[in-house]
């Protein structure tokens, strides 16, 4: 596996851009979750919120102690529900509800007779922007109702200040709800988790997930853009990187159909678990199908066994865009590993 990139607990990465690590490396995410700080004012917008590892809110305090001296947090963003993006927030929300309160004090001399406004002291802060607001878009089911998420929409703008603005793309594949960013001012996306900045990316559903991965490369017109992922180093050329991205599932995609349009005996390969497991279907008829587990003993033939249950979640999930396609269809069958998937085309070769 490629070693990972070393990366900084705090970075500047543009005029508008700080990105901070959420503190919690792990194989899964990586270096750790990519949080951003964004905004050229005083108040910034925190794009995602680790997974509440407590020293991140110590890192976030710092932050906004030193590099970013007299800014205020005003909002938060969550990019989708996964675990390591919100589960920050009641940690951030704290500390910030507390943090906005402190400064949005009147000076010591001015407590008692100005104690109800809210409109001195180091930042012009208005009463109802002491605590922060939290922006998701919605996912019922995966939305903890303790936190009040404010929903956001595809295609709304989200105005940080004067010079930044955040577009909101609705890009579902990886979660339903996952959404990316569009830097306005600086030509460059925020993916979250649908692009990495190493590693490949996991998808709930590919059909949906390739759609995003387009609608990406759209964005900007056709200017280069850059990417700041919700995991890994920022990606320079990332159009480059979305196309490698397509290539990669469509490759996949390929092999599939071409295991499914092969001659049903999969002698070809070599592999005794291909032999023992195809030739039980072909020897009833040959080209009449084949079981995920059954293309992945072809694909993943390199590969150890150990790793053929992962390979088949993920043939399964090339299988259903085929079928949303209408490339392959599935037979009945009561359990999906047990369905025997074949292709229209090579059923329709007449036509
Ligand atoms: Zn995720």
């Amino acid at each position: 596996m490629e070693s990972l990139e070393r990366l900084p607990n705090i970075v500047r990465l543009s005029e508008r851009v700080v990105r901070v690590l959420g503190l919690n490396p792990s194989k899964f995410t990586l270096q750790g979750t990519n949080t951003y700080l964004i905004g050229k004012g005083q108040r910034k917008v925190l794009l995602d919120t680790g997974e509440g590892v407590p020293e991140y809110t110590s890192l976030l305090q710092s932050v906004l102690e030193k590099e970013l001296a007299g800014s205020i947090i005003s909002s938060v963003i969550c990019s989708h529900w996964h675990h390591d993006h919100v589960g920050g927030v009641p940690d951030v929300m704290k500390f910030l509800a507390s943090r906005n309160i402190h400064l949005n004090d009147p000076p010591a001399s001015a407590a008692d007779a100005e104690s109800s406004t809210h409109s001195v002291g180091l930042v012009d802060l208005d009463a109802s922007s002491v605590m922060p607001k939290v922006f998701k878009y919605p996912s019922p089911e995966h939305d903890d109702p303790e936190t009040r998420f404010l929903e956001i929409a595809d295609r709304q703008e989200i105005i940080v200040d004067d010079e930044t603005t955040l577009v909101t793309l609705h890009t579902p594949g990886h979660t339903t709800d996952h959404c990316s960013f569009y830097l306005k001012e600086e030509n460059t996306l925020f993916t979250a988790d649908c692009v990495l900045g190493q590693g490949t990316a996991v998808f709930e559903d590919l059909s949906s997930y390739m759609k995003s991965l387009e609608r990406q490369l759209t964005i900007g017109g056709n200017q280069p853009f850059k990417i700041y992922p919700g995991h890994g180093p920022v990606i320079e050329d990332g159009p480059a990187k979305i196309r490698e991205y397509i290539a990669h599932r469509l490759d996949r995609e390929k092999q599939i159909l071409s295991v499914l349009t092969s001659s049903g005996g999969g002698s070809s390969n070599g592999s005794s678990i291909a032999d023992s497991s195809i030739s039980g279907v072909s020897s009833v008829k040959p080209n009449t199908g084949k079981t995920a587990m059954q293309i992945v003993a072809v694909v993943y033939e390199a590969y150890p066994p150990s790793l053929h249950p992962a390979a088949e979640h993920q043939v399964l999930l090339h299988l259903k865009k085929l079928e949303q396609d209408g490339k392959v269809r599935r037979g009945a069958a009561e359990e999906i590993s047990d369905a025997v998937w074949e292709p229209i085309q090579q059923a329709q070769a007449s036509l």
